[in-house]
């Protein structure tokens, strides 16, 4: 909830910093962040030094003593959100139709060494439908894979939610019976929510961009009062990979 209000703020994400950071050399990387949000207590700090050992964050203060090997990474000038986890970039995508393109789609993207199929339910003018999607979902559970399914609109979502689906990405129109049904269904939502500043930035009105906001956030505290699972998206393409 608390990411919502962010405004115009530059967020770096620890965990996009690092996504591939294993113990192979198992270096100490320091932090420097001008503004650090606690994500438990939704308070901020500032001036904090992060230390990171492999995967794990293992010192947070302002006079921490930096081992001299540290690999130094200098984010004075920028707000660190540690913890969070990216759980929706964009993909290639391919082309499945009929049931027997949609099965070899799954199967091969598992061949392939997929662990969750992804769809796009809506973004063309069809939108697959509820019984297009069960399909998948079966097809891919055969493997022991979950769905996630992005959707724009709220048939979209409709038909997704229906399917059961793990997850459905972006769900920006969802009415109080597609949340209800989300709960019931067990379906996450994973907001990929802009702020007012990168929707303006992508060309929007400054007053069309508060609006949608508005409406980002109206939708977030709907889901949130549903019961429905909310997990964060940056929803990036590569070139902007650690920033939102
Ligand atoms: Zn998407």
């Amino acid at each position: 909830m608390k990411l919502a209000t962010l405004g115009k703020t530059a967020v770096v994400l620890l965990s996009l910093l690092f996504p591939a950071n294993r113990r192979v050399n198992a270096q100490i990387i320091a932090v420097t962040a001008g503004t650090l949000i606690d994500p438990d207590t939704g308070t901020e700090k500032a001036k904090q030094t992060i230390l990171i050992d492999g995967e794990t964050i293992v010192a947070v203060g302002s006079e921490l003593q930096i081992p001299s090997d540290a690999k130094r990474i200098d984010l004075s000038d920028e707000t660190v959100l540690p913890g969070l986890i990216d759980a929706h970039d964009n993909p290639e995508y391919r082309f499945a139709d009929s049931r027997d393109e949609m099965q070899k789609a799954v199967r091969e993207n598992i061949y392939w060494g997929a662990r969750v199929i992804k769809i796009v339910v809506d973004g063309q003018d069809y939108a697959y439908s509820a019984d297009d999607i069960r399909f998948i979902v079966a097809e891919a559970a055969r493997a022991g894979r979950k769905v996630a399914a992005h959707v724009q609109t709220e048939r979209g979502a409709r038909a997704a939610i229906e399917a059961g689906v793990a997850s459905i990405e972006h769900g920006w129109v969802l009415t109080d019976e597609d949340l209800a049904l989300a709960k019931k269904n067990n379906v996450v939502l994973v907001s990929t929510d802009f702020t007012v500043a990168e929707l303006i930035a992508d060309g929007m009105e400054p007053d069309a961009a508060k609006r949608t906001h508005e409406k980002y956030v109206e939708r977030l505290k709907r889901a949130w009062d549903a019961g429905v699972e909310v997990v964060f998206g940056t929803d990036v393409m590569a070139d902007v990979k650690g920033a939102l």
